[in-house]
């Protein structure tokens, strides 16, 4: 026990070990809240308070859970594989395949990423003769997700104030009985789906209920409203809800998230007052010392403190380029170089704020010959190819599905024209079928006989499909759609294409699904829920590139923060609003808060942006860190770095599997106990033996303390 709680200070240890009661920890950037987490999870269930199959916990990001499964898994001997972990969609996505039938969803139901959602959304408006110009997709899109991340129905939206209003929320409804009948759901629907399900079905919720019997939460600062009135739902009146976040890094309320949700936990979930942990163990002290000074310039926070013991470090680096192709060659200068210092490229990441940013970078790390990796950008399942080829599987698994079968109907080309496409959404509009089922019905004639083909093709893949594993089918269909014959021809793009379609193969090929029936289903989901960030490929040491909101939670030795001008960061549409130049602020309090060890900032005095040269100013945050903490780098005089770095030795470090608790005159690690004056807390430590033995306990109300058996009397509760 001592093992898994070693090395975490007064602080962190009374959060991991906090009583069986809910708890906020609000803490900073790098004072450990992550690894409270999950060190309390480990805890938990290596003290015998819970079972693994009664823990739910809640990352940002899929990256964040398959880390909080490989640390989980070096510290208490359990199948965490098998453990609820994961994101808000990622958990929801379980729950609705578990209880599809109750939920009312098709059980091979697919989901739609933002892209796919878009894509539907503009055959709508076209089926609805509705111009896109007057009703962009995008807009409909927000509006669609926000009504829904509020938890509101289209019956349910309040009256229309205008006719674009009214025509809105008609396309709302419409997009929705479109998804029913293709059998598809979009994220903000997974959630949603999820908490209807729960509310009204009372039966299920006591199973959850009484199942969960500790929920956790990371990023608590930016769930939304329906997140968390899902986590309360889910957590029911007896169960523990222990949150961390931090609400100087909110950085998704353009999303809907509320900080606010930090106050309702409080009072909702009886949290007389946040945990604090104050000590930073991430960033030296002038990177500490700068993210301090601009954050403080925010209103409204609940404030708090971070210091760090890891001595000053270097200053802050500068570097102000004449454009931002000299930025760019700058900046891989200075990775080279560090890099010759003996720092690993995946220690190193350079964040921008927008992805446009990363085009000019990636043309001088080509030149450079360095290994890096984009996470954001065009990511692996949403590569052109890719969505073809699950578009196939897809069908195979579902021939409703709308979307899929128009994405491939003419690909590779089968001389199905968009005439013969327009003629079939017709049909499908006006007999209220699917375009399959509309495929299947076509009569004579040559357009029909084409149809046909295509319906045999699939009815074919469908067929022989059948007892193939996963690997197979996908490269069965890759194979037999034609895909592979028609980038074979390609001479230009064809070589890259069809290595991307056999890592599709092998990456069915490394999928484990939990039934083997459903791998199908279940390979399409987590591609889909997948495609929101790319997986970097295991191994090789990359150069790590990123927008600012990517680098949630993650740290680096060194960190490039580019673009560092009026308009681009902050952005031009946050700027003219206090709201929103405050969260600006907070993501550049994030940014700056990657750094371990260095931290270097720079921008352009030109910049090609959107097609157009820009003459933009320095940005206001490069100015609200103090200037004593800051070098400025000339841009002909190149620095030469003096120290070495290397890797944070804790990082390597294992924390051993708990042993099971000794004689402690009757009390137990973990246990929950009461003292006449400290009130009631939690055994997580014992001392001495026989009548030497102490105990240390974790008082709700009183913190940790030391206690002679001798003198106090426990007693079990
Ligand atoms: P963020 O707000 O950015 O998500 P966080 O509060 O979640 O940060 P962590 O990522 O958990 O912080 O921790 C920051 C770093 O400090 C990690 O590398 C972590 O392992 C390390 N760390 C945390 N606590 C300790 C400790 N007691 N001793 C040594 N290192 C620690
Ligand atoms: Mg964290």
């Amino acid at each position: 026990m001592s093992e898994l709680l070693a090395g975490l200070n007064n602080e962190q240890l009374r959060a991991v070990t906090w009583p069986a009661k809910s708890a906020l920890v609000l803490a900073g950037a790098g004072s450990g809240k992550t690894r409270v987490l999950t060190t309390r999870i480990a805890w938990l269930i290596a003290t015998g308070q819970v079972n693994p199959a009664g823990v739910l916990a809640v990352t940002f990001t899929n990256k964040a859970a398959r880390e909080m499964h490989t640390r989980l898994g070096a510290m208490v001997p359990v199948n965490v594989r098998t453990m609820w972990i994961g994101t808000f969609h990622g958990l929801c996505n379980r729950f609705l395949r578990a209880h599809y039938r109750d939920a009312g969803l098709p059980q091979t139901f697919q989901i739609l990423d933002s892209a796919d959602q878009q894509a539907a959304i503009k055959r709508l408006l076209k089926s609805m003769e509705l111009s896109d110009e007057k009703y962009p997709p995008r807009a409909v899109q927000s509006f669609i997700n926000g009504s829904k991340e509020a938890g509101v129905r289209a019956e349910r939206l309040p009256p229309p104030l205008t006719p674009y209003e009214a025509k809105l929320h008609e396309l709302y409804a419409a997009y929705d009985a479109q998804c029913r009948r293709e059998g598809v759901v979009d994220f903000a629907e997974l959630l949603l789906r999820s908490y209807e399900l729960l509310l009204a079905n009372a039966a299920l919720r006591a199973h959850y209920q009484g199942r969960f019997r500790h929920i956790l939460v990371d990023e608590f600062q930016d769930t939304n409203r329906l997140q968390y009135a899902w986590l309360k739902l889910l957590s029911g009146e007896h169960n523990v809800l222990f949150a961390v976040g931090d609400d100087d890094q909110s950085i998704y309320a353009f999303r809907g998230a509320e900080v606010g949700n930090m106050r309702a936990l409080l009072s909702d979930f009886q949290v007389a007052e946040p945990v604090r942990l104050e000590q930073n163990y991430r960033s030296v002290g002038t990177i500490l010392t700068a993210a301090n000074a601009l954050i403080e310039r925010n209103d409204g926070r609940l404030g708090k403190n971070l210091w760090t013991d890891a001595g000053e470090g270097e200053q802050i680096r500068l570097y102000e380029a004449y454009s931002d192709g000299d930025e760019a060659q700058f900046i891989i200068d200075e990775v080279k170089s560090l890099q010759r210092e003996g720092m690993n490229l995946s220690d190193m990441a350079i964040l921008y704020r927008s992805n446009a940013q990363s085009r000019v970078l990636e043309h001088v790390l080509v030149n450079a010959q360095l290994a890096y990796r984009i996470y954001g950008g065009l990511r692996f399942f949403e590569r052109l190819e890719v969505k073809h080829a699950l578009a196939y599987l897809r069908l195979v698994s579902n021939p409703d599905d709308d979307n899929a079968l128009l994405r491939v109907i003419n690909v590779p080309a089968r001389g199905i024209g968009a005439r013969t496409v327009e003629n079939l959404q017709a049909v499908s509009r006006e007999q209220g079928v699917t375009l399959w089922q509309a495929c299947c019905a076509a009569g004579g004639g040559r357009t029909a006989a084409k149809l046909g083909e295509f319906v045999l093709l699939i009815e074919a893949l469908r067929a022989k499909a059948e007892g193939m594993t996963l690997a197979e089918t996908v490269s069965l269909i890759i194979d037999h759609s034609g895909l592979r014959a028609m980038y074979e021809q390609d001479k230009k793009e064809g070589e890259e294409r069809l290595a991307n379609l056999d890592e599709l193969i092998n990456a069915a090929a490394g999928f484990f699904p939990d039934a083997a029936e459903q791998a199908i289903v279940e390979f399409l989901s987590a591609a889909s829920l997948e495609a929101g960030e790319h997986q970097a490929e295991a191994g090789e040491d990359a150069l790590q590139l990123m927008t600012v909101h990517a680098a949630k939670g993650l740290e680096f030795d060194a960190v490039f923060v580019s673009g560092l001008e009026e308009g681009l960061f902050p952005h031009e549409n946050s700027m003219n609003d206090s709201k929103g130049l405050e969260e600006e602020r907070r993501l550049m309090y994030v940014a700056v808060t990657r750094a371990r060890k260095r931290l270097y900032l720079s921008c352009a005095q030109s910049r090609m942006l959107h097609g157009q040269s820009r003459y933009p100013v320095r940005s206001r945050f490069v100015e609200e860190i103090p200037a004593e903490l800051v070098r400025v780098l000339s841009a002909t005089v190149k620095p030469v770095p003096q120290n070495t770095h290397r890797r944070a030795p804790w990082l390597d470090e294992v924390a051993a599997p708990a042993v099971p608790s000794a004689q402690l005159q009757g009390f137990r690690i973990g246990q929950s106990v009461g003292h006449a004056k400290f009130g009631s807390g939690v055994v997580i430590n014992a001392e001495g033996s026989g009548s030497d033995l102490r105990l240390q306990i974790n008082f709700a109300e009183h913190g940790l303390k030391w206690l002679d058996l001798r003198y106090a009397k426990l007693t079990a509760e």
